[in-house]
């Protein structure tokens, strides 16, 4: 049993789920978020009832009045996680209580029911036990989990809706980078924030990557991969990217910095690198950061390697910061020796290759 008691649970299975062989064929080369597994996972929560009506069914579409609350005022929060194929053909699972932790605290500030941490884990359980074949076998491949929940009752005033949807769908991934990571060339936002101190920037919340669109559009239209958010105070301070949170290493001193928590979007990676940092003997110092210091230190070489981390794409170093008054390297622009130290660590605990002292992988399969 895998339900844990998850409320009306009824399964669904697919009539005429994908044939192996096409299944097989998607999995040696899938392009990112472009198809999903054959089934979802839904579960409703109305006022005064709480959740109810959890599903394993096929993937569909949704049936939504258009006058659902997510639509007009983006009542909506989301997790992204990932299942590990390992070695002996088992599945696993990376701190994806964390995950579920966190979609409560997305709920507080966005004004929506808590979903119990037990039951986030068992719909992921229940997706996996009928879409386990769907996880890539292939190196630094993954299935992709996506779990999220939108206010879904049908009423145009503003107000916290009484009525939400819990689903959860898969879709499976390829390595990121293809042949390793290739150094990242970041764009710095002088005009636009991500977030502001009381705003949502904690939250991991749709809104927060709508507004995020037009200053990334930016970044690509200056040759750059990603953009560099800014404090929204005082336009100084390092935030972090679009989806990904930052970290500077100055290899001489053994010290590894990150942005503190706050108006960020507290990373799980993050979290995990500020353990594996300081096992490796790096003091960690969670702060603030400046833009000034970065170039400063990146032009003195004190500053020896910076990276971008999240769990799409692990740990990926900073190449390049470009801006209106002009660009700076960080460690030549090539990847650094710690940084690609902390990604295989990470990755060979994700892939439970690595002895698991933390506590912090879950074998599903
Ligand atoms: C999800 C996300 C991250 C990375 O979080 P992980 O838990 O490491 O995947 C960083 N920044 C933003 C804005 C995010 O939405």
């Amino acid at each position: 049993m895998t339900s844990e008691g998850l409320p009306d649970l009824r399964r669904e299975p697919h009539p005429n789920p994908l044939p192996d062989e096409e299944r097989e064929r998607i999995l040696a080369d899938p392009v990112f978020g472009t198809v999903f597994t054959d089934h979802m996972f839904s579960m409703t929560w109305t006022e005064g009832r709480g959740w109810h009506s959890a599903t394993v069914k096929p993937y569909g579409p949704l049936t939504l009045s258009p006058a659902a609350a997510v639509l007009h005022y983006a009542q909506e929060i989301f997790e992204g996680l990932k299942a590990y194929r390992y070695e002996d053909g088992g599945i696993g699972l990376f701190r994806a209580e964390a995950n579920a932790r966190r979609l409560n605290i997305s709920a507080t500030r966005m004004a929506m029911p808590h979903l119990p941490e037990e039951w986030f884990l068992a719909s992921v359980r229940e997706l996996l036990a009928v879409d386990g074949a769907w996880v890539p076998g292939q190196d630094e491949s993954t299935l992709y989990l996506r779990p999220y929940m939108i206010a879904s009752e049908a009423f145009l005033g503003v107000r916290p809706a009484k009525e939400y949807q819990y689903l959860l769908i898969a879709s499976p991934a390829a390595a990121y980078f293809k042949g390793g990571p290739k150094p990242l060339t970041l764009w710095v936002s002088e005009e636009y924030n991500r977030a502001g101190p009381g705003g949502t920037g904690a939250a991991k919340a749709g809104g927060n990557y709508a507004a995020s669109l037009l200053p990334q559009s930016e970044a690509i239209e200056q040759g750059c991969d990603q953009v560099i958010f800014l404090d929204a105070v005082e336009f100084k301070y390092v935030d972090e990217l679009g989806g990904m949170n930052l970290f500077f290493a100055y290899e001489d001193e053994r010290v590894l910095y990150t942005p503190e928590l706050g108006t960020i979007l507290p990373g799980i990676t993050r979290d995990a690198i500020l353990t594996l940092a300081a096992e490796a003997g790096w003091e960690v110092r969670e702060t603030k950061y400046s833009i000034d210091r970065w170039r400063r230190d990146a032009e003195s070489g004190l500053l020896t390697e910076a990276f971008a981390c999240g769990t799409a794409a692990v740990i990926t170093p900073v190449g390049t910061v470009k801006s209106r008054s002009g660009e700076f390297q960080v460690g030549g622009g090539e990847a650094g020796k710690f940084t690609m130290h902390l990604r295989q660590t990470l990755l060979d605990l994700q892939y439970g290759r690595a002895e698991d002292t933390h506590g912090w992988t879950t074998r599903v399969a």
